[in-house]
């Protein structure tokens, strides 16, 4: 999240520095399943599902842009995606979530379908016999995340960003229109300053009036040695990725700041992989992993201006892959601009938490 917004900051011609803990860090870009997912995002804040599906309608310029100056091709593909069902009763409470979240006031609805387990054979050969049926929707993508990691660390550093790693802030003061960020390597002063720490925003958020209430949740992954391709389309928590091996995943789990893979987990993800594919049971697991989702009470982004430090910006999310376009190409101008605009923001303000406090 901070590459992409320093990305788009040194764009729009500020002068930006990135000050980022080490290599042994809580790193959910380094960790995540790379999907670029709509379908299913915004029941309880129809402003989330628009955000998504904008940077979703972005992602393949960005992708163009960022191979363009890098030479890195992120590997995006929007093949359209299915969320697989193994029973009939989940498929009727998948449909059920999916009309309730159209349904919504203010949702711009977008197409998606409910199919049968016979045209979801008819897109994925190869699935199993207990899949029921799937919901699909054409806006679905995916990409190489490693890739695009590396890409915007390559595009900023291009771009004139100043990567200052092993600098982990550990505290914020403000004062005569500037910010001092004090790290164990000595102090930087900025002007104007954007939280995009993952879970320790929580932590440096209220030294600049900013609430950020996130919190990790842990996922687990599990990658298979390369195969022929077999998959024209991605299915959630199964994919293809663009080197041949095939991404099962992935949890979701309270565990605290806990990173540790368990087995019980990583037997369940199989098995319903292979529930879904019969063929992943020939497959050789080549790498588990976990890793720490950066998540918000309710599960939406947090973008937020200080009121009482101005110039100090929060962005949080558990998107982080798919809202890279919006990120870097919308939300950045705005932070330049040193402003941003209430039509697109104040539904990701974290006073809703307030609101929601109050009403309790
Ligand atoms: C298992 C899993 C699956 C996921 N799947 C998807 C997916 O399919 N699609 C999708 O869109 N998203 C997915 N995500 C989420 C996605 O990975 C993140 O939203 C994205 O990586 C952005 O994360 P971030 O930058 O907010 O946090 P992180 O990647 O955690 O980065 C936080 C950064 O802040 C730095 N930092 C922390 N504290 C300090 C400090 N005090 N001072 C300086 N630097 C600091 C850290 O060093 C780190 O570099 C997934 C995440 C997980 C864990």
């Amino acid at each position: 999240m901070g590459s992409a917004i320093a990305w788009g900051l040194a764009k729009a011609g500020q002068r930006v520095a990135v000050l980022d803990e080490g290599d042994i860090a809580y790193r959910a870009s380094r960790g995540n399943f790379a999907l670029v997912w709509v379908q299913s995002k915004g029941l309880g804040l129809a402003p989330y599902s628009a955000w998504t599906m904008r940077s979703s309608n972005a992602w393949a310029g960005f992708a163009d842009e960022l191979e363009q100056q890098t030479g890195i091709d992120v590997c995006f593909q929007r093949p359209g995606g299915f969320t697989l069902s193994l029973s009939q009763r989940e498929l009727e409470a998948r449909a059920g979530m999916l009309e309730r979240l159209q349904s919504q006031p203010g949702m711009q609805r977008f197409e998606y379908e409910i199919v049968d387990h016979a045209r979801v054979k008819g897109a994925l050969p190869q699935i199993g016999p207990e899949v029921a049926g799937a919901s699909y929707s054409r806006f679905d993508g995916h990409c190489n995340s490693l890739k695009l990691f590396r890409a915007l660390h390559a595009g900023m550093q291009q771009l004139g960003v100043t990567y200052l790693p092993e600098q982990r802030v550990e505290s914020i003061e403000h004062g005569a229109g500037e910010f001092r960020l004090k790290t164990a390597k000595g102090e930087v002063r900025a002007r104007k300053i954007v939280l995009a720490a993952g879970i320790d925003s929580v932590r440096l958020g209220p030294m600049v009036g900013l609430h950020i209430p996130v919190r990790p949740q842990r996922g687990q992954i599990i990658v298979t040695e390369k195969v022929a391709p077999f998959m024209n389309y991605i299915v959630q928590n199964l994919r293809q990725t663009d080197e041949g091996g095939v991404m099962l995943g992935d949890s979701v789990e309270e565990a605290g700041a806990d990173p540790t893979v368990t087995t019980p987990v990583i037997s369940v993800l199989a098995d319903q992989a292979v529930r879904k594919f019969p063929l992943l049971a020939n497959l050789n697991i080549v790498r588990t992993w976990a890793a720490l989702r950066v998540m918000t009470q309710d599960g939406f982004p947090i973008y937020d201006e200080s009121a009482s430090c101005p110039g100090a910006y929060s962005a949080a999310c558990h998107s982080g892959v798919t809202l890279a376009a919006a990120h870097a190409l919308f939300l950045a101008p705005q932070i330049a601009a040193g402003h941003l605009s209430a039509d697109d923001f104040s539904p990701f303000s974290a006073r809703r938490f307030d609101v929601q406090a109050a009403a309790a």
